[in-house]
């Protein structure tokens, strides 16, 4: 048995069941037994591909996006370009080659990551300099230099923990980690849920109805806000989920590109669940920024020139025409990334439409 199950098997006995969310950051944070925080997991021999690893094109297109929403914030010098999660630094790396194109960006853009995890952490660093670019990390928003910013997070938002909750005959019951004998084992919480976590939409919804709230979105979406108001910028947020709240288990573990059980051996699968756009919008809005979005990402990589970039690429390089053919389906093809993951930006009052949104 893995030592973060023994641990949470013992916590358990102790304390009671964990929510699925306090099961999550466990699994993917844990600073000795955490997913995230004991590998560099991702990339074609990790466990799941994202869509900068899946090609350049995708951190270049959103590199000219910023370089653009650079122009509109009104050119400052500096200018903070701040990334949630940057996995293998990929997209940064994609980002900072196509500020080429606009030399006074690439001046005027500081780099900053904010990474919890110590492996990634070496990879970003290793991967950046080798292109030339320098960064800052930082524990979390709050730490970056203030002015004005551009925020970006892609398959960030899927890792903040979720809080699951099951519609019974008894009324909503909250779906929690317990144990039975030495296994992991799902099972529902004694009494009933406070009926205000449940999103509104899915409150009247029938027995047998699953809703999923992310614990800390609210003060997320409230410290990207204070910092939007404080200074001119725009964050962008590209992730797995649907445009409208449709309720529904989404809580999976992936490994080796296969889908895992999440119990069965905790800190060794990715851990992720859906993220809730129109959740995401309605909190922004709430907090006086502008939304954009969502979008689906193939309709917003098309917008942004996908088609034109590939074509390029392939002209530069034949032999690999097919490959990159294949690539741009994967990022745009509705049934593939195009559709099942979402675009949205949120900015600060007063800035022009954001590039790549229908306006
Ligand atoms: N953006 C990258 C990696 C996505 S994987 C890409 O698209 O390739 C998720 C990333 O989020 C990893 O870098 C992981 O370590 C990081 N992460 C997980 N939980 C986090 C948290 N609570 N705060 C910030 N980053 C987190």
């Amino acid at each position: 048995m893995n030592s973060l199950k023994r641990r949470l098997l013992d916590l358990i006995a102790q304390d009671g069941p964990l929510t699925i969310a306090q099961y999550m950051s466990f699994c993917l944070l844990d600073p000795e037994a955490g997913y995230y925080a004991t590998r560099p997991a991702l990339g074609g021999d990790g466990d799941f591909i994202t869509a900068p690893e899946t090609s350049q094109m995708f951190g270049e297109l959103i590199g000219l996006w910023s370089a653009q929403s650079w122009l509109e914030l009104g050119s400052p010098n500096p200018c903070q370009v701040i990334e949630f999660g940057p996995g293998r630094g990929a997209l940064m790396i994609d980002l900072w080659r196509a500020g080429k194109a606009l030399p006074a960006f690439r001046a005027a853009a500081r780099l900053n990551l904010i990474e919890p995890s110590a492996p990634l952490r070496r990879v970003q660093g290793q991967r950046l300099a080798a292109v030339g670019a320098r960064a800052d990390w930082i524990d979390a928003l709050e730490r970056a230099p203030a002015g004005p910013a551009i925020l970006i997070g892609n398959e960030f938002l899927d890792c903040l923990p979720v809080r699951q909750f099951l519609r019974t005959e008894r009324g909503w019951r909250e779906r929690v980690v317990g144990r039975d004998g030495e296994a992991l084992v799902f099972g529902l919480a004694a009494g009933p849920a406070p009926i205000d976590l449940i999103p509104a939409s899915l409150r009247e919804a029938g027995a047998g109805a699953v809703a999923e709230t992310r614990a800390g979105l609210s003060s997320f979406v409230r410290a990207l806000a204070a910092r939007l108001h404080a200074g001119p910028g725009r964050a962008l947020f590209i992730d797995y989920g649907a445009a409208e709240t449709t309720g529904g288990d989404t809580f999976q573990a992936v490994r080796a590109h296969r889908s895992a059980d999440p119990l069965a051996e905790p800190g060794e699968a990715d851990l992720t669940a859906h993220v809730d756009f129109a959740e995401i919008a309605a909190l922004a809005r709430g907090q006086g920024l502008v939304v954009a979005g969502p979008i689906g990402q193939g309709a917003f990589l098309t917008a942004l020139g996908i088609a034109l970039r590939a074509e390029a690429l392939k002209k530069a390089q034949p032999e690999k025409a097919p490959v990159i053919a294949r690539q741009l389906q994967r990022l745009i093809a509705p049934d593939q990334m195009g559709g099942l993951f979402q675009a949205i930006c949120l900015s600060s009052p007063g800035l022009p439409p954001a590039a790549g949104f229908p306006p």
